[in-house]
């Protein structure tokens, strides 16, 4: 439905926030943020007031804010993470109201995991060894997003450690020829989907703020999304990756690529040219092609 006003997309917001309480106290989530009916009102409202004064989303003005050769000691800032205006966008970033102050405020990666501590927002919870956060450079110039951790990410704490991202590290190492810790490497989800299953939207819903506070943290330039479900989520898309893929997308300022997600390529390998088609445009953005 389309947004004509504050007031309309206040009351989506308010419903879309009430839909999603719902769904979290029929899974079982305990300690939301204790919020008053009114303080809640006044947060969205500060939050309307905010976005009215930003400019809409545009395409990306990152080629103003880049050098001609980028290298990483002269890289200029990230813009900021912003909510866009009157769009679907603004109404799935609402989700960050639940997340506690500590949370919102932090300033870096370390911080944000500290806060994000024994999380119990969604059900994944359940079946998880461990909350796999993250890993690399946090001051990476190139962040990989992934779907969520599989049972040797789980295992291990650490994203991309099985044969998925064994495929992964070579893309990067022998392929890009940059090393694996020169990246970050993160997750939509931060815990294993039971069976790996795909992550529902309860869960990618509970979870994103935590992936939004890490690229805000991280500042990036470009983004890697590997497969359908990062690049959807960052996208607020349901194109499917296949018409998605080999072309540059923006999310919040900051260019973004999605590609085939490595475990699709270790049961098709044949399409790992395409991904390398891909990864060439990226290296190319990087000034290393
Ligand atoms: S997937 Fe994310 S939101 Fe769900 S329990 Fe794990 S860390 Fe929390």
């Amino acid at each position: 439905m389309a947004v004509h006003s504050s007031r309309e997309l206040f009351l989506q917001i308010a419903a879309s926030m009430q839909h999603y309480a719902e769904s979290l106290r029929e899974s079982g989530v305990l300690g939301l943020p204790q919020t008053s009916p009114h303080s809640l009102e006044e947060k969205v409202q500060a939050k309307l007031e905010t976005a009215g004064k930003m400019e809409p989303h545009v395409a990306a003005p990152v080629s103003q804010l880049l050098d001609a050769t980028p290298s990483r000691s002269r890289r200029p800032s990230a813009p900021q993470l912003q909510p866009t205006l009157a769009s679907p966008s603004s109404i799935m970033q609402a989700g960050d109201l639940f997340l506690t102050p500590e949370v919102q405020t932090v300033q870096t990666l370390p911080e944000l995991r500290a806060a994000i501590g024994d999380c119990r927002r969604c059900k994944l919870c359940q079946g998880r060894t461990q909350i796999v956060f993250g890993v690399g450079d946090p001051h990476a110039e190139l962040v990989f997003v992934g779907e969520g951790p599989g049972r040797d990410e789980d295992l291990k704490g650490e994203p991309f450690v099985g044969r998925a991202g064994q495929l992964l590290t070579e893309i990067i190492t022998k392929g890009m020829k940059i090393r694996r810790e020169e990246v970050y490497i993160c997750n939509v989800v931060k815990c294993r989907p039971p069976d790996n299953r795909n992550p529902e939207p309860d869960e990618i819903a509970a979870c994103e703020p935590f992936l939004i506070k890490q690229l805000e943290i991280v500042k990036p330039r470009l983004i890697v999304a590997l497969g359908t479900f990062a690049a959807q989520t960052l996208l607020r898309t349901k194109t499917p990756i296949s018409r998605l893929r080999g072309n540059w997308h923006t999310y919040q300022g900051i260019k973004l690529m999605p590609t085939l997600h490595p475990a699709y390529l270790l049961r098709n390998p044949a399409d790992k040219k395409l991904v390398w088609q891909d990864i060439q445009a990226v290296l190319r953005e990087m000034g290393r092609l």
